[in-house]
């Protein structure tokens, strides 16, 4: 890149080895290697242990503390045969990322000696000190202790030396401290809701699961320069930088070649996620360059969450091994693609019917067009909230920038689809139905033409769109916790369902026959849901007008969007649906306020550091060189000429002059309106203050620094550029 600064630093992470040591095994020999799966349950518990284990895995049925011992014993037994020395309840707190505290198999004898000790009681249960993670006050109103407890259908696995469970976060007094209690009970509320109208259509129906697969965006940099730059170590994302003079615009990079170091770290991480049963499938270049994609087969939701956390936390550590650093921040450089985390959303059944798959018979159908427009009778309803739950500080640059989706959640059905609704809502009843001799009314809906299935004119403008078999959830970030979206969606669903199921009873009820209630219903809730619907160009200026227009949720502050957890219809569902209490989401809202605070309140504060201490001098240096130019000229060539020759040095010591001025001021604002901002108590009050104050004061000073950095000699700049942190080589 024509720049030494950083050569020395560069050919050091490239040293790092590429070789990786792949398994002599297939794939299909060494998945879940790490993890004590059905077949290691099998292998590893006596026989009746096994059984009640898989009847509490499967069925949600009590697990007996009876059996724990048994349990813990088992696992023991396994895990110590891969050398384990340690185990953690593994949880997520409402922090983002996952937390553990590992003890020591061992325990001290009394005798002076030790025994290799795992109970059934330390497998099910724990005390970490919750006071260290964020409740938002739920300890201080309510008991002052939490505890994990062991949430058996997600399996145990092995990481390093350490035998993870995976576990709830809750208080003494039950209100959930982590995403993965409200997710489950998310999970539950879908499966009662969605059975119970599978039934119409399917009556030996038991249960019904949602799925999810997600596909990780992410940036790789290289170690050193990531160290070389305060702003990506302490937040997460470039606060300054000036763009690449070429970057993504020629649309190279988008599935092309893989770096071979990339490659390597690739293949690295890929055995390792498998190794945890993981079920990675696809692997890509991502739009920007130094950006890709890491997607698994989709899985059962909560198992799909975890497995997320647990692959965001590996490829950290398999980067660091390959001299890299990986970036899950949404939008870690200005100017180029940001990155998300889409998230794949289905259900399906007990008996395998995939309930967003169009049928052959027009049971099926009717049975496909109530769970896609019951569905969309749910993001409707709680557009907002939807939006709410995938809102962050981070997030929050790549919503509303025309890359991903924009801040107003809409969804895209495609054609087939949307002509078929359209049919349904506005033929005449009877034409809906055909007479069919003895069986009396059939239902005649139109089959689905196969092509649907491979649903190629998919928008990538839309924020929830159906692609085939499934909606696909965009606006997801990728540093995101699924399990925030998976809550509402699965919840808002559920209510959704449930009041379909009402409404429908209530007819039947009246004499009417079953389909033809389900039709009079659904008719109404195409509808109702009209305004949700848009197939157009999510980016365009006329769609916010449009949905403003059809009243969807405009809102675009990060901090106002979470209102929407406790606005009443948002209440009102999460305490029907049994998935939260109002103090459990005033809570949790304290905690996001809080964290958008602290966030934007570090970026402030590295961006005054870097100002001060990096641009301004840096920038002064360069001025005072060329002053000494300019005066080397005069004492050369008189002052007339000196003056002349020297115009362009002189027209940037200006420059530089005015910038750095314009910086000084800059910080020195930024400064005051954190210190106004920080005199709030109110943390709702404080985050919409950092948001509408602080947030837009960055961007000014940022501007400057930017415009510095295009004039400043080369040499001098201490910081590693864009150009030279977004190319791999
Ligand atoms: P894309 O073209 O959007 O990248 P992919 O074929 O790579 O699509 O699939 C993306 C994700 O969607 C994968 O995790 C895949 O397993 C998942 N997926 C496919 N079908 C379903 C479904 N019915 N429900 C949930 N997820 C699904
Ligand atoms: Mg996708």
């Amino acid at each position: 890149m024509g720049n030494l600064r950083f050569d020395g630093v560069v050919a050091a992470s490239r040293k790092r080895p590429l070789e990786v040591i792949a398994p002599v095994e297939r794939p299909s020999e060494y998945f879940a290697k790490y993890v004590f799966n059905r077949r290691k349950m099998y292998k590893y518990l006596p026989a009746d242990v096994y059984e009640q284990l898989i009847e509490v895995i499967d069925h949600g049925a009590r697990l007996d503390r009876s059996i724990a011992n048994a349990v813990a014993d088992g696992m023991k037994q396994w895990a110590m045969e891969h050398g384990v020395t340690h185990y953690t309840h593994w949880f997520q707190p409402l922090t983002e990322g996952t937390a553990e505290k590992h003890d020591a198999f061992v325990e001290h004898d009394g005798k002076g000696g030790m025994i290799e000790e795992f109970s059934g009681k330390l497998l099910m249960q724990q005390e970490p000190d919750a006071s260290s993670f964020p409740s938002g006050g739920i300890r201080n109103t309510f008991e002052a202790r939490g505890y994990s407890a062991w949430d058996p259908t997600s399996p145990v696995f092995i990481m390093d030396d350490t035998l993870c469970i995976p576990t709830i976060f809750i208080s003494y007094t039950g209100e959930a401290l982590d995403y993965k209690a409200p997710l489950l009970r998310a999970l539950h509320a879908v499966n009662v809701a969605a059975t119970d109208v599978c039934h119409y259509f399917n009556p030996e129906v038991q249960s019904v699961h949602a799925n999810l697969g997600w596909e990780q965006e992410y940036f790789l940099v290289d170690e050193d320069l990531y160290f070389a730059r305060p702003d990506l170590v302490l937040t997460g994302r470039t606060l300054m930088g000036h763009s690449s003079a070429k970057n993504q615009q020629m649309d190279d990079h988008y599935f092309g070649t893989i770096p071979e170091r990339v490659q390597a770290f690739m293949k690295d991480l890929e055995i390792q996620a498998l190794e945890l049963g993981i079920p990675c499938k696809t692997r890509h270049n991502e739009v920007a360059p130094g950006q890709f994609e890491l997607a698994p087969i989709f899985e059962e939701c909560n198992l799909a969450v975890d497995h997320n956390m647990l692959l965001m936390s590996l490829m950290k550590k398999v980067a660091h091994k390959h001299g890299f650093r990986v970036l899950l921040h949404e939008k870690p450089f200005d100017g180029i693609n940001g990155s998300g985390k889409h998230n794949n959303w289905s259900l399906s059944t007990d008996n395998g019917i995939l309930l967003y798959k169009s049928g052959k018979t027009p049971q099926d159908n009717l049975r496909f067009v109530v769970f896609i427009v019951e569905t969309l009778m749910a993001v409707y309803k709680h557009n907002g909230l939807l939006k709410a739950s995938v809102m962050s500080a981070t997030n929050d640059h790549r919503l509303g920038a025309n890359e991903a989706p924009p801040a107003i959640i809409s969804s895209f059905l495609g054609k087939q689809l949307s002509d078929l609704l359209d049919h349904i809502e506005k033929a005449d009843k009877k034409d809906l139905f055909k007479l069919e001799g003895k069986k009396g009314m059939e239902l005649d809906i139109p089959e689905i033409p196969e092509l649907m299935i491979d649903n190629t004119d998919r928008n990538r403008t839309s924020p929830f769109a159906f692609t085939g078999n499934r909606f696909e959830f965009r606006a997801v970030g990728s540093e995101a916790n699924c399990a925030s979206a998976m809550i509402v969606l699965n919840t808002a669903v559920a209510e959704a369902l449930t009041s379909f199921k009402q409404r429908v009873d209530a007819l039947i009820a009246k004499g009417e026959e079953k389909n033809s209630a389900i039709l009079d219903i659904i008719r109404e809730d195409i509808k109702t849901s009209a305004p949700i619907h848009f197939d157009g160009n999510g980016y365009s200026d006329e769609w916010k007008a449009e949905a403003a227009r059809r009243g969807l949720d405009c809102e675009a502050s990060c901090p106002v969007c979470f209102d929407r957890y406790l606005d009443k219809d948002s209440i009102k569902m999460f305490e029907s649906e049994g998935v939260m209490k109002e103090n459990e989401l005033a809570a949790r809202n304290e905690v996001k306020w809080e964290t958008y605070t602290k966030k934007i309140q570090i970026e402030a504060r590295v961006m005054g550091d870097l100002s001060m201490n990096h641009i301004i001098p840096v920038a002064t240096h360069y001025q005072s060189q060329l002053a000494k130019n300019v005066e080397a000229m005069i004492d050369i060539f008189g002052r007339e000429e000196g003056k002349e020759l020297t115009s362009r040095n002189q027209k940037l010591i200006r420059e530089i002059a005015e910038r750095t001025q314009k910086i000084e001021t800059g910080v020195e604002e930024l400064v005051n309106a954190r210190k106004v901002a920080n005199k709030i108590a109110d943390a709702r009050a404080k985050a919409v203050a950092y948001h509408d104050t602080v947030a837009t004061k960055m961007e000014e000073i940022r501007y400057q620094v930017d415009h510095l950095e295009m004039i400043v000699s080369d040499e001098l700049w201490t910081l590693p550029k864009y150009r030279e942190l977004l190319f791999i080589r």
